[in-house]
Formats: C-alpha cells, sequence, structure tokens
C-alpha cells in the first residue's frame, strides 16, 4: 500500500477559554450562553480611545496551565498586537503575545496503543477571543460580541505526533490536565476547548518536515481522527501525483468528512505584530510563580498511580476514574466509607458513567459493602442503585429488610430450591449428566427465578456439582 511508505507529521494548536469572571480587558461579564451583544463595553468591543486593564487572574490562571504542563515560564513578558481585519473582531487586532509568551518548553505524556511518549509544548500564550458569526439564512450573518474579549490561551505543540490516535489522547489528556488545575472547564460543544490541526506528510526515514496544511473547524475527537485520517490520505495522493502542497489552511466539512482549501497560509510578518503599545510589559517574579505552584492539584497521572495503589485498581480502572476530577473525588469518596472499593470501582464504571448527577456517596458505599460482605448478590445490588437513583429516600439497609432481598447463602436453605430446579428440568439434568456443562446454567438460572434473584449464584452451582455427581 502507498500510504505505509509515508508517516504523517502533526503539530496542534489547542484554544483554551479560561474561566475568569470577567474578561481580559475588561470587567464585562463571560458567562456562556447570554442574550447576543449584552456582555460587551467600549474596552472589548474596540472603541476608539478605550483602554485595556490586563487581568490579573487570566495570568494566574495561563501560568498555573503552564506549570501542569511543564513549562518554563517567561519571568519577562509582553501583550502584542497582531493586526488584521475580520468581521468577529471589531477592533481590527488581536491583544495576543508574540515572541515573549508566558509559558514555554512544556510536554504532556500520553500512553498510545500501549506506549508512552511525550509530546513537546513549544509555548503557551495569552491571548483575547474574538466574537461569534451567525450565520442565518434569513438575516444574512450576524455579529454576537459577547466572546469578544474572553481570555484564551493558545497551546501550540512541537509537530511530534504521528497519528490520528496520538491526537486525539494527547488532546483527552490536556483536557484532563487543565480540568483538574481549575482554569478552564474545557468543553468541547461550547468551544471551550478548540482545535486546529497542522499536517503535513514525508516518507518514512526522512527528516525533512514536508509543507503542512492547517485543519480548522473541528469541534470533536471523532471529527479530529476523521479529519486526520482524509487529510493525510489527500496529501499522500497529492504527492504521489508528484504535486506540491500548498502551504493553506482547510476547513473540515462534518457533513462529508473531507477538507477544503479557505485560504493560503498567512505569514506571521503580514500581521505586523508590534509591542501593544496600551499595556506596559510585565515582569513575573518567582515568589509569584511559587504561590502558583504550590495551589496545583495533584494531576491525572498522578492520581492514577495512587488509585492503583491505594486501592487495587487496574490500570484501566484506574484511567477511566480519573479522567474527570470531580468524578474522581466522588470516587475517593465513596471510597473511604466502604471496604470494598473494587466493587465501588466496578459500579461506577459499569453502572454510572453515562449519570450526569451521581447518587448519595454513603448509601452507594452501603451497597458495597453489602455487596462485599455477600449479603447481597449483583441483582440486587443492581435493584437498590436503581432506587437510590430513582429517589428512593430508604438507605439500602431497609429496603433490603423490607423487601426481604438477603441473599440466601445457605445449603439448608437453597436445597429446597435446588430440588425443585432438578425435579423441573429434567432435560438439562440428563444433558449435564452427559459431559454438557453448560447445561448447569439452565438449572441455576431456575434457582434464580424461583428465588426472586435472591439465591447465592455461586453456591448453587457448588450444590448442583455435588448433588448430580
Ligand atoms: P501558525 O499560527 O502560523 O499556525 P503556530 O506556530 O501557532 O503557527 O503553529 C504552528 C503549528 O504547526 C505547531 O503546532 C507546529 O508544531 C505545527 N507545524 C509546523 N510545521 C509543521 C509541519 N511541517 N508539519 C506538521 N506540523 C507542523
Ligand atoms: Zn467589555
Ligand atoms: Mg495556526
Amino acid at each position: 500500500m502507498v500510504y505505509d511508505v509515508y508517516e504523517m507529521v502533526i503539530g496542534l494548536e489547542v484554544h483554551v477559554e479560561l474561566k475568569t469572571e470577567t474578561k481580559i480587558f475588561c470587567s464585562c461579564s463571560t458567562a456562556f450562553g447570554a442574550e447576543p451583544n449584552t456582555q460587551c463595553c467600549p474596552v472589548c468591543m474596540g472603541l476608539p480611545g478605550a483602554l485595556p486593564t490586563l487581568n490579573k487572574k487570566a495570568v494566574e490562571y495561563a501560568i498555573k496551565a503552564g506549570l501542569a504542563l511543564n513549562c518554563d515560564i517567561n519571568r519577562y513578558t509582553r501583550m502584542d498586537r497582531k493586526n488584521y481585519f475580520y468581521p468577529d473582531l471589531p477592533k481590527a487586532y488581536q491583544i495576543s503575545q508574540y515572541d515573549l509568551p508566558l509559558c514555554k518548553n512544556g510536554y504532556v505524556e500520553i500512553e498510545s496503543s500501549g506506549k508512552r511518549k511525550k509530546i513537546g509544548i513549544t509555548r503557551i500564550h495569552l491571548e483575547e477571543d474574538a466574537g461569534k458569526l451567525i450565520h442565518d439564512a434569513d438575516a444574512g450573518t450576524l455579529i454576537d460580541c459577547n466572546r469578544c474579549g474572553v481570555p484564551l490561551i493558545e497551546i501550540v505543540s512541537e509537530p511530534d505526533i504521528r497519528s490520528a490516535e496520538e491526537a486525539v489522547t494527547y488532546v483527552k489528556s490536556l483536557r484532563s490536565i487543565l480540568l483538574y488545575t481549575g482554569v478552564s472547564d474545557v468543553k468541547m460543544q461550547e468551544g471551550s476547548l478548540r482545535c486546529d490541526v497542522n499536517l503535513s506528510v514525508r516518507r518514512r526515514g526522512d527528516s525533512m518536515l514536508g509543507n503542512r496544511c492547517e485543519l480548522k473547524n473541528i469541534n470533536s475527537f471523532r471529527f479530529i481522527a476523521e479529519a486526520i485520517e482524509y487529510e493525510f490520505r489527500r496529501q499522500v495522493d497529492a504527492v504521489e501525483r508528484g504535486e506540491l502542497i500548498v502551504i493553506e489552511t482547510r476547513r473540515f466539512d462534518q457533513n462529508d468528512g473531507k477538507t477544503y482549501a479557505m485560504r493560503p497560509k498567512e505569514d506571521a510578518g503580514e500581521y505586523r505584530f508590534f509591542p501593544e503599545p496600551d499595556i506596559p510589559a510585565f515582569l513575573i517574579s518567582d515568589d509569584y510563580i511559587s504561590k502558583i505552584a504550590v495551589e496545583l492539584p495533584m494531576l491525572p497521572d498522578a492520581k492514577k498511580e495512587m488509585l492503583m495503589v491505594k486501592y487495587g485498581l487496574t490500570k484501566y480502572d484506574a484511567e477511566l476514574l480519573t479522567e474527570n476530577p470531580s468524578r474522581c473525588e466522588y470516587y475517593e469518596f465513596a471510597a473511604s466509607k466502604t471496604n470494598y472499593p473494587k466493587i465501588l470501582a466496578n459500579i461506577m464504571i459499569s453502572e454510572l458513567t453515562e449519570c450526569a448527577c451521581l447518587p448519595d456517596a454513603e448509601m452507594l458505599a452501603q451497597i458495597c459493602n453489602f455487596s462485599g460482605e455477600e449479603r447481597i448478590n449483583s441483582n440486587t445490588a443492581k435493584k437498590l442503585l436503581t432506587s437510590l437513583l430513582n429517589g428512593d429516600k430508604r438507605t439500602p439497609e431497609d429496603i433490603i429488610r423490607e423487601e426481604n432481598l438477603e441473599q440466601i447463602s445457605s445449603v439448608e436453605a437453597l436445597m429446597p430450591f435446588v430440588e425443585e430446579a432438578i425435579a423441573g428440568n429434567q432435560k438439562s439434568v440428563n444433558d449435564y449428566k452427559a459431559g454438557k456443562s453448560a447445561a448447569l446454567k439452565a438449572i441455576v438460572g431456575s434457582v434464580m427465578r424461583s428465588t426472586s434473584g435472591r439465591a447465592n449464584a455461586v453456591k448453587v452451582s457448588e450444590i448442583l456439582a455435588d448433588v448430580l455427581k
């Protein structure tokens, strides 16, 4: 296959909105979802004469993100003016950073196809978001300036990524780390995390980079993967035909999964960057950085290790439980209330992943205890969990007592049900005796039914194996 001779080279630019209360240069609210154009003022609209004031919280959050992503923090830094015209940017320039970004030389460690790998982070800079254009069939294109001036960080990776899987894993790791730091809510659907993919191809073994295309408008993990797979083949096909890859910005169309040329890639020179005259360059002290560093929580990778050691969880379980910090916190709290943290992990992973609103942790811990002590079987545990999720106010203990759900495990108590099941399933009994061990299942099932699901299935199998010897 011709595609096997080539490799893809990918670098990502990830834009993340910071969760500050107010915008980066004015005191307008950053709340998502307000009526269009109700959260703007002369500063974020860029009216003549209006002067910006840098939001200290935005600087703090950007540094926090940088520390969590293993970056060096520039002690001397500055905002720069990036000039361009686009209808979503009434000022006709964006205040960003150019050659002195807040953070540089970081990395994220990812695990893809079982291998660990570091993806370098070239730099993280602070900038303001632009407004949002709404294309309406009747009214034409409308502009909502509420987003103008919302603080953003742009996280630029080295071209270290070699597959769609690595790209997706990288963004997922970034998202999880940023969630833990609390600097952003990183919601792809709401656009608080947005991602541009830069991709080039080259023959395997070559050391020179090929010409890259920048893919925009990708707003889900699935689309990141689709856009990459499509663009890789498009570029390889072009190279194979002897064409030169045009360096350009392309748009991903989620309807047909293809990418389309939008515009030639602008050169940095065309933006006429210059130091922002309205905001003086500033110094960041070691003290200030240390203060932010001590506030950093334990990050997902370390958390994962901790859960594996402390609760004996598998790597897979620990990974799922640490994806989201609030779920992880819930797990740790509930785990402190039960002697069966593995049962708790199983329930959270198999029964509660889709569940937006987690049940009362102490009640859930009780269910785990009863389960672990074998007072109830897994059927009953599920039943109790359902009652809990449906808002049943009784404790699991009460429900077990009132509805007589205690597991039946003793041989004396089970024997009558076992005998009845043997009498009623002669065919299975004969099959089993003839060597079809799977036939036992039907007889166990019959006991489960006659006990309304309360029998200890393992015990029943043991008794049956013994009786039918
Ligand atoms: P721009 O704003 O012009 O897109 P940036 O420096 O912000 O430039 O981002 C460039 C991104 O493209 C980085 O993530 C970098 O790793 C990636 N990149 C640069 N050259 C290549 C290449 N030849 N192939 C793939 N990715 C590349
Ligand atoms: Zn404003
Ligand atoms: Mg770019």
